[in-house]
């Protein structure tokens, strides 16, 4: 990182952020609630591939102030309206995304010496196999580590260095419309590059998920609860109905099983949705999804659905 982006990182940032500006921001924005989405939390260096993980240290400075200027509640009481106001702070709640372990080994101690509640979002797939690697991940370290090499090609896709100029798409975007596809074009990529298992290992503290025992033991917290981020983390948006279903029933009910409680909200990868997955989201049981919302702005979302701010390692305060 350079001298300047460092400084500005850790000094000027902080200041601002500190200050309460972002309060004054989020009123404007929403008057009464605000959700925010975190991926992961390491307790190594945050210039790592994932940007989606932050450092430990950052975390616990962001849920201190969280708790000290805001009225933190669980998911389940703001869906409820259960929230009293007993004061003009605004309501937030905390969530996490993609079930990674180090919520559960990083995170979740210190909410719970803060008292704080959260709402963990679990890809299902992951429990079922110990193994599996989600996408995102080995897309993100694929590109880190051939970015000038490997030729990427696949269907209509094809460019040495992650982008196609011709449908003006990353190989990122590219991927997240080939709807149930993905796992095929990421075996490709592993074909293409052999080591990466063995390599990606290297960062297990970061692409790690829970297994169903580590959900268990955290289940028993009263603060922590938990909702599907679908079955195998495919962009919803994109997928057939047959596939939609069977993504929202499966999730749902493995959660149920290993978790023995109701499984009510679904938090859609990257924020993937389209009329069609709310239709069937509600039909499968669902009581209400969740969207990411990077911009914060006042875009209006149905009855059953609310914005989410993500946060990560480069968000900017
Ligand atoms: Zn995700």
């Amino acid at each position: 990182m350079s001298l300047i982006k460092k400084f500005k990182r850790q000094i000027i940032s902080p200041a601002v952020f500190y200050s309460g500006l972002p309060k004054l921001f989020a009123k404007f924005c929403d008057k009464k609630s605000l959700i925010a989405n975190f991926h992961g939390v390491t307790p190594h260096g945050d210039d790592i591939f994932n940007k989606g993980h932050i450092h430990v240290d950052h975390f616990y400075r962001l849920v201190k102030y969280f708790k000290d200027n805001f009225n933190v509640i669980s998911l389940e009481d703001m869906l409820r309206n259960h929230s009293k106001t007993r004061n003009s702070k605004i309501n937030l709640c905390i969530t996490f995304d993609d079930g990674y372990l180090n919520n559960f080994t990083v995170a979740a101690p210190i909410l719970h010496d803060l008292k704080l509640p959260a709402t963990f979002y679990i890809v299902t797939r992951t429990l079922e196999d110990p193994s599996f690697i989600l996408w995102t991940d080995v897309v993100d370290y694929a590109l880190l580590r051939e970015y000038r090499r490997c030729k990427f090609s696949f269907g209509d896709f094809s460019n040495p260095e992650g982008y196609d100029p011709v449908q003006k798409l990353f190989l990122r975007d590219y991927i997240k419309k080939s709807g149930s596809r993905i796992y095929r074009i990421i075996d490709e990529i592993m074909a293409e590059i052999p080591t990466i298992k063995n390599e990606i290992k290297e960062f297990d503290f970061l692409i790690k998920t829970a297994d169903k025992d580590t959900l268990r033991a955290a289940s028993a917290n009263r603060l922590f609860t938990f909702g599907s981020h679908s079955h195998s983390h495919y962009c919803m948006a994109y997928l057939n109905e047959e596939e939609l279903r069977q993504e929202l029933t499966t999730s749902k009910q493995i959660l149920e099983d290993t978790l023995g409680t109701k499984v009510e909200t679904i938090a859609y990868p990257d924020g993937s949705y389209n009329e069609g997955v709310i239709k069937l989201t509600l039909e499968t049981g669902y009581r209400q999804g969740l969207i990411v919302d990077f911009r914060l702005n006042e875009r209006t979302v149905s009855l059953h659905y609310k914005p989410r701010f993500s946060i990560s390692n480069t968000t900017n305060y």
